[in-house]
């Protein structure tokens, strides 16, 4: 699986991106990210990716042209049939497990980070979904692209170290959440008060202990 991410802050992505299971998938060949800095296509010598909105108000809009330029450009390089071009948005449809799920089938994704007050109406005649990670409103797409790339590499095979631990996950079937989990110590003590492993979990009956977490399964709708 490719991902392409285009944004005005390529910095942001490393960090998070070399860690854990992502770094280990991409060293493993099963994901690749590549982070494309929008600032490549523009054509003034300033390197303009954003104007003043029309109508007047606040902020900054970012303009279309070099996201159409870096879009057709990503295109053609790879002529990937099983692609989606995702535009962020805090206006766009909720991403949840489904989605990840539907997503996961796909060779390719290319994902649009906006920024300032948002993106200019008319690239979303040339992306494939605008897609939301929330109610909520962050500073730009870089975290919700993140999450995105995250979520659907868990789904990818082989990207975690245990196959079973994506398909019992949390959403996995929806509304449904996982059975709580413990560690060490079977006893944890704070201000006095002690806090216990439940006895079922410590009893080594592995049929009993799969009906324990069965019913211990939240369903949130
Ligand atoms: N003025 C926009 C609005 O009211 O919907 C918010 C723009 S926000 C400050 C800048 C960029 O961050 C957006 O263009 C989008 O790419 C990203 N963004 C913010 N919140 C998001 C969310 N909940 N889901 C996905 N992307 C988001």
């Amino acid at each position: 699986m490719q991902f392409n991410i285009i944004t005005i802050f390529p910095e942001i992505f490393a960090s998070y991106f070399n860690e854990s299971i992502l770094g280990r998938a991409q060293k493993n060949k099963i994901i690749s990210i590549k982070i494309h800095d929008l600032r490549q296509w523009t054509r003034d010598k300033h390197r303009t990716v954003d104007d003043t909105p029309y109508g007047g108000g606040a902020g900054m809009v970012m303009k279309i042209e070099p996201l159409y330029e870096a879009l057709q450009v990503l295109k053609r390089k790879t002529k990937n049939e099983k692609r989606k071009t995702i535009l962020l948005s805090a206006k766009g449809k909720k991403w949840n497990q489904q989605l990840a799920k539907k997503y996961s089938k796909f060779d390719e994704i290319i994902l649009i980070c906006g920024r300032y007050e948002g993106v200019d109406e008319r690239i979303k005649k040339f992306v494939d979904e605008e897609i939301s990670i929330g109610d909520y409103v962050l500073t730009g797409g870089e975290i919700p692209a993140m999450a995105i790339v995250d979520s659907i590499t868990r789904l990818l095979p082989g990207a975690l170290g245990n196959a079973a631990s994506a398909k019992d996950e949390s959403h996995s079937v929806p509304g449904i959440l996982e059975y709580p989990q413990y560690t060490r110590p079977e006893v944890f003590i704070a201000k006095g008060k002690k806090y216990q492993v439940p006895k079922i979990l410590l009893s080594g009956n592995h049929k009993e202990i799969a009906k324990w977490r069965e019913k211990k399964k939240k369903i949130i709708k």
